[in-house]
């Protein structure tokens, strides 16, 4: 989505736009590390150091009632956030945290058809695999 889209979107939405929401807006949409909310700060700081923490959290919720953002919560640990609105897998590392997302035409057909089967049109849907990754293996196994 190009700035244009974006203000665009917002527009339809009823939001105003301020310079500041499209430069949150910009790199929350094209970060897809599923940075939480303290490293989305960190990252704008750099650029905009006049923008606040709750400057950051409002514009976090206005993507998220767009349907623009998704939010993954956990139990111990802060959220994340993902701008990949389409159906994935989130392949997260319990070691590390890490988190990416796959995505094939298997998984798209399957989940057509389990849709299908369920009869219902989702509003949304989150799908977790939980791994450690290569780094972390090789880190367990440096410290035996
Ligand atoms: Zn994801
Ligand atoms: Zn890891």
């Amino acid at each position: 989505m190009n700035e244009e889209q974006l203000i665009s979107r917002l527009r339809e939405n009823g939001y105003k736009i301020t310079p500041q929401r499209i430069a949150i807006c910009k790199i929350v949409l094209s970060n897809e590390k599923h940075p939480n909310a303290e490293q989305i700060f960190e990252e704008i700081k750099r650029k905009h150091p006049a923008i606040s923490m709750t400057t950051v959290y409002h514009t976090l919720d206005m993507l998220k009632e767009m349907g623009m953002l998704t939010e993954l919560r956990f139990n111990s640990q802060p959220s994340r956030f993902d701008p990949n609105t389409s159906v994935h897998i989130n392949i997260i590392c319990k070691g590390c945290g890490v988190i990416w997302d796959y995505s094939s035409d298997t998984l798209r057909n399957k989940w057509n058809h389990i849709i299908s089967e369920i009869g219902k049109q989702p509003i949304g849907q989150r799908l977790d695999v939980y791994i450690i990754c290569d780094d972390c293996k090789k880190n367990l196994h440096q410290e035996k």
